[in-house]
Parts: structure tokens; C-alpha cells; sequence
């Protein structure tokens, strides 16, 4: 692989259409759900193939060629258009799709699932501590969906795509749940892979800010799950349904783990921010600084505020 240290392009195959052509240094997520994210932590691909392991963390790869992210946009700019814009600015209540939509999500999960894959690949290569059949199920999935973006085939197989908004369960009462939870769900974008052994659950995630996009990828039973997104046309209704517990399971320990690391990032940024204010002022500047600070009410720890 070439790469032209400083640019932000690199030649390489394209993940989706496999040509080898420039590749983009680009985010996993579409850009969109950035401009939600008012987190300033990393925490776009969270690998849970392994539950025995730590998460990792990446934001952004060289991954697509220029014409596949213009085949992807596509049906990002509908649904931001669509779903995504009046759902946050609650305008929306229901919605008559087209084929879009699960492009739409396949685009998501198919990421998601590809961009984990590539980011755990020491972890992928051993398979340690996996189920067995994760490996070729994963990869089958992969596969299905990438012909599926590219209108190789007609449907995405036996991996089916939901989607769940997420602010009634933003507003759950439910004292077990972290205190970061309503925060992490409204806030953090994120994709990944969730593996549920006890359930038998295996499925891709892509936290869009208050929304989930979701792709199947072992689901034992999936009735309780609501409808799956129709390939041709299918409604869209504004829903209060809580998702399967897996998923809440899912994203309770995603916004266990984002706490866990805006604590350690937190008490780094004070550092930081510290160093940078001693060498931008004078000495008598910062001392009065540092008394109003200790006057200061401490912040709700449950909302960190966006540095800048
Ligand atoms: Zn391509």
C-alpha cells in the first residue's frame, strides 16, 4: 500500500468496491451525526466480538474510494433529509420509505461490521475466546451486505436491519442504569460490533445520536424485535418502544465504558488545559484564575461540557 504521509488520501483497495483506487481518510458514521456529537471523546468503533476483552477505539480509516462514498451519501442525505433532521427537531411522526431506507442501514452496519473487523484484526486472526461459527457468520454478513450496496443482490439475506429511536429509552427511569445514560444516548456516536453469548445474540450497531441503526448478524428470535426495515417500501412510525434487552444491554455498558474513559480523558484535558493557559498568560492573570476556579460550583459530572 502507498500512502502519501502528508495528505489525507491513501491508495489502497477500497473496502466496498475493492478496486485499488485513492481512499479517503473519512469518518465510520456519516459526517451528519457529528454535528450532534458535542463528546470529545474517541469513541467511534467499540469491539465487543470478544466479550472477555477491552474495547478499542478509532474515529477514522482509509476505507472508501471517492465513488462509493458518493454511493453511500446518497442515501445518507435522504435519510438526514428524511428522518434524522425532524426527528431532532421532533417534527417527525411517521414516514413512507423507499428502497433507501435499508440501504441506508445496510450502509451503517456494513461499516460498522467491516471497520471493527479491520481494527481488531490480531483478535479476529486468533479467534480466541469466540464462538466458532463467529468467523464465517461475520464474514457471510459482510459479504452479503457489501453485494447489497453494490445491487449485486436483491436483499441482505438472513442478516435483517432495524432501527430504534432512542429518547424514551433516554428516559428511563431505571436506577441500574448509568448516570451518563441519557447523555451517552443523546451524544456519543458509535459503531461496533455487540456479542451477546448468553442470548446468542450477535448483531452490528451504529449509534446515530438518540437513534440506532442495527444488522443482525446471529439472532435467535427476533419477534419481539418490532418490524425489520422492508427492502422495496414499509412505514416508519415515531415510536416509544423500548428496544430487546440485549440492545439496551448493548448500549448500557457502551455508556458504562464512554464514563469510564471521559473520567480518565477529563482529569488529562485539566492537565492540558492547565499547561495551555500557564504559557498564554501572565502569572498574576492565572492566579486569579486559579481562585475563581476553586470558587467555582463543581460541574454536573453527568454532562461534560464540550472543551474548546
Ligand atoms: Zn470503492
Amino acid at each position: 500500500m502507498i500512502s502519501f504521509p502528508f495528505s489525507m488520501a491513501e491508495v489502497g483497495p477500497c473496502r466496498l468496491c475493492e478496486h485499488v483506487r485513492t481512499l479517503r481518510l473519512s469518518h465510520i458514521n456519516p459526517k451528519f451525526v457529528y454535528r450532534f456529537q458535542k463528546e470529545t471523546t474517541p469513541t467511534t468503533i467499540r469491539s465487543h466480538i470478544n466479550p472477555n476483552r477491552p474495547t478499542q477505539d478509532s474515529r477514522k480509516l482509509y476505507f472508501l474510494c471517492d465513488e462509493c462514498e458518493a454511493r453511500l451519501s446518497r442515501w445518507e442525505t435522504l435519510f438526514k433529509r428524511e428522518i434524522y433532521d425532524p426527528y431532532h427537531a421532533g417534527t417527525f411522526t411517521e414516514l413512507k420509505y423507499g428502497p433507501w431506507f435499508l440501504k441506508f442501514a445496510v450502509s451503517i452496519s456494513w461499516r460498522s461490521l467491516k471497520a471493527t473487523l479491520e481494527v481488531n484484526a490480531d483478535e479476529v486472526k486468533t479467534g480466541r475466546g469466540m464462538q466458532p461459527d463467529f468467523l464465517s457468520e461475520a464474514a457471510t454478513a459482510e459479504s452479503a451486505w457489501r453485494d447489497f450496496l453494490l445491487d449485486r443482490r436483491e436483499h441482505p439475506g438472513r442478516f435483517p436491519q432495524y432501527f430504534f429511536f432512542l429518547d424514551s429509552l433516554a428516559n428511563s427511569s431505571n436506577p441500574d442504569l448509568p448516570i451518563n445514560f441519557a447523555t451517552y444516548i443523546h451524544r456519543v456516536a458509535a459503531s461496533g460490533i455487540w456479542h451477546d453469548p448468553a442470548r446468542g445474540f450477535m448483531f452490528t450497531f451504529g449509534m446515530l445520536c438518540s437513534v440506532a441503526v442495527i444488522g443482525v448478524i446471529f439472532g435467535p428470535n427476533l419477534r419481539s424485535w418490532g418490524e425489520r426495515i422492508r427492502v422495496e417500501k414499509g412505514i416508519l412510525r415515531m415510536s416509544t418502544r423500548v428496544p430487546a434487552p440485549t440492545v439496551v444491554d448493548m448500549i448500557t455498558a457502551q455508556a458504562n465504558d464512554h464514563l469510564t474513559m471521559s473520567r480518565s480523558l477529563s482529569e488529562r484535558q485539566k492537565m492540558l488545559d492547565h499547561q495551555k493557559l500557564e504559557r498564554a498568560v501572565s502569572p498574576e492573570y492565572l492566579r486569579a484564575m486559579a481562585i475563581d476556579v476553586v470558587r467555582a460550583p463543581r460541574a454536573d459530572h453527568r454532562i461534560p461540557k464540550k472543551r474548546t
